[in-house]
């Protein structure tokens, strides 16, 4: 497949050397084609060990925080899946090869639109995109047993907690507007389990229960 010299490069060099051991993370990011999720003028980097920048000055995350995400989510095969923050859909086809099902929600309607119909042109048929504010999830289709937010809040939203099966984790990174932590919530017989798996740096997540739109702009990101 094309480029795949180059994505099995960034599995050694970006993932392995990181720790990032889950196969079929591995295998999942071996098979989807970054280079057609990136703009094209950004094509050369699309195996680059960062994020790169799409339109409505959002970023496609950097390929380790994808794996990383995805590793934290504990993924088997047979989950409901929700992303919130679609921006370009790569992390959204990651993870539908992960699970049984993906719903990803993205407040800017060009970019899901423009990532829906990548998506379905990439022949991805698991991944239901839609337009909204997923700080509030996407509760016609809850529970999920995995919750990944692609965005940094300063709290943990509760209706994304709401929102999780018996056994179900959510991934989101939280902390100030500069810097974060990704948390990982799992939810349990008696109750919620939260740990904190390393710093991390987001674009902000900007909804309800998360940064107003007005919030003062931050730096650019690298992480993410
Ligand atoms: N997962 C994406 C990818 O693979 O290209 C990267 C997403 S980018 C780092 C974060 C995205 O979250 C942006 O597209 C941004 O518009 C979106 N976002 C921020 N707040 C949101 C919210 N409340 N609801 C939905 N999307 C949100």
């Amino acid at each position: 497949m094309e480029r795949e010299a180059e994505r099995q490069a960034m599995i050694i060099e970006q993932l392995e050397r990181r720790n990032v051991r889950d196969a079929r993370v591995l295998k999942a990011m071996a098979a989807v084609p970054r280079h057609r999720f990136v703009p094209s003028a950004l094509n050369q980097q699309a195996y680059a060990d960062n994020a790169l920048p799409i339109a409505e000055q959002q970023t496609i995350s950097q390929p380790f925080m994808v794996a990383f995400m995805a590793e934290a989510l504990m993924l088997r095969g047979n989950e409901r899946v929700l992303e919130v923050g679609t921006g370009s859909g790569y992390a959204a086809a990651v993870l539908s090869l992960l699970a049984a099902e993906v719903w990803t929600i993205e407040r800017f309607r060009s970019l899901a639109e423009a990532a829906a119909a990548r998506l379905r042109a990439e022949g991805y048929t698991n991944i239901h995109v839609g337009i909204g504010d997923g700080t509030a999830g996407w509760p016609e289709h809850a529970p999920y047993d995995a919750i990944t937010v692609a965005a940094a809040g300063p709290r943990v939203p509760q209706s994304l907690v709401a929102q999780l099966a018996p056994g179900g984790r959510l991934v989101i990174p939280i902390g100030s507007r500069d810097e974060q932590q990704l948390v990982r919530v799992v939810r349990t017989p008696s109750g919620f389990e939260q740990e904190t798996l390393g710093p991390v740096r987001f674009v902000p997540l900007v909804g309800e229960e998360a940064w107003a739109e007005d919030d003062p702009p931050q730096n650019e990101s690298s992480g993410a």
